[in-house]
């Protein structure tokens, strides 16, 4: 039975998405941080095809292609530009191959480039739409179902994102960065901006990745009541509060900057994201997930949280069979636990 389009799930409710490959792949040993480009997808296939398999598995609805930093510009600081091709049009294989194990849809993906200049908006917007084009060209070749465009700094990169999703005939989500108090990198409100993407044909808009749920939030209801038409939240899993609103700006007793690489002592628990899918559920976000931090306990909580049973349920929680937590324990070993009573 051929899974339904992008826009016919939306029309029946949430779709729970999940991201944040790029720090897992990282945390398990097959991305260089720093540079963060995807080189596992060429290098280790069957490592990027089992972190897509457990987010399946924990309920996400889409396979998102990894060719985050996957561009031309990215490649060649790595010295792999050859590569370009190849990595792009196996990212899209991968996600499908997975994807096709479950009901899940495959996002073509593309982000912002470091390469777009509002000073130098002819040229840069040149190289820019050069460089998603040939992307999401081999991406549609390959068969995506939708495009995420993500993590834009500006809402004139954003645009050209769209323009080329749009050349493509596919459906477009368009999120932005929010690295900046309020607004984006060339000057407008966030929630202006999705209102403009929406304007251009943008299909979803909305925010992907910097804030933790507590301080995207606070956007996300303005951009709700703003914007008539789908629109999406996918926070990182940090504890971000209004004095340090991003987790760039997360800073560690004593240790300096957390991010990228000690974000660790911020981490929500599975708990809160939990709260948060419940939260954006309640708020009317259509397209609810996860960024940089995600790993798949916290989709499979999430997705009970929206009151599924996924894959992964089977092995969810039952701290009543615990041995030290639930009712049975042991008259032996009580006298050795007082602590552990509440
Ligand atoms: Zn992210």
């Amino acid at each position: 039975m051929p899974v339904k389009g992008i826009l016919e799930r939306l029309q029946q409710g949430v779709v729970l998405g999940a991201e944040g490959y790029v720090f897992e792949l990282e945390r398990r040993g097959y991305i260089k941080a720093g540079p963060y480009v995807p080189e596992v997808v060429l290098d280790s296939p069957d490592a990027l095809k089992e972190l897509h398999r457990e987010f399946l598995r924990a309920g996400a609805e889409v396979m998102v292609a990894l060719t985050y930093y996957a561009h031309r510009d990215k490649l060649k600081t790595v010295g792999r530009e050859g590569d370009l091709e190849r990595l792009n049009r196996q990212a899209v294989r991968l996600a499908r191959e997975v994807a096709a194990e479950g009901d899940a849809l495959v996002a073509g993906n593309i982000c912002n480039t470091w390469a777009y200049d509002p000073k130098d908006k002819t040229a840069s917007s040149r190289v820019v739409r050069a460089m998603y084009a040939e992307q999401l060209g081999w991406a549609a070749e390959e068969g995506v179902d939708f495009v995420i465009a993500e993590t834009n700094d500006y809402l004139g990169e954003a645009l050209i994102g769209l323009e080329v999703i749009k050349d493509l005939g596919l459906p477009a989500m368009v999120t932005l960065a929010s690295t900046h108090p309020g607004e984006t990198w060339d000057g407008y409100d966030y929630v202006e901006a999705c209102q403009i993407l929406a304007e251009h044909g943008a299909d979803i808009v909305g925010l992907n990745c910097d804030r933790g749920p507590a301080t995207m939030v606070p956007i996300i209801e303005r951009l709700r009541a703003t914007v008539p038409g789908y629109i999406a939240a996918q926070p990182v899993p940090y504890r971000t509060t209004p004095a340090t609103p991003t987790f760039e700006t997360l800073r560690a007793d004593g240790s300096g900057r957390a991010f990228p690489l000690a974000l660790e002592p911020f981490l929500c628990t599975r708990f809160d994201m939990a709260d948060f899918a419940r939260q954006a559920k309640g708020l009317g976000v259509n397209y609810i997930g996860i960024c940089c931090g995600g790993s798949p306990h916290y989709v499979r909580a999430m997705a009970e949280a929206l009151g599924r049973t996924v894959p992964a349920s089977r092995y969810s929680p039952a701290m009543e069979l615990h041995p030290m937590l639930g009712g049975q324990v042991e008259e032996k070993e009580a006298a050795f636990l007082p602590d552990w009573k509440d």
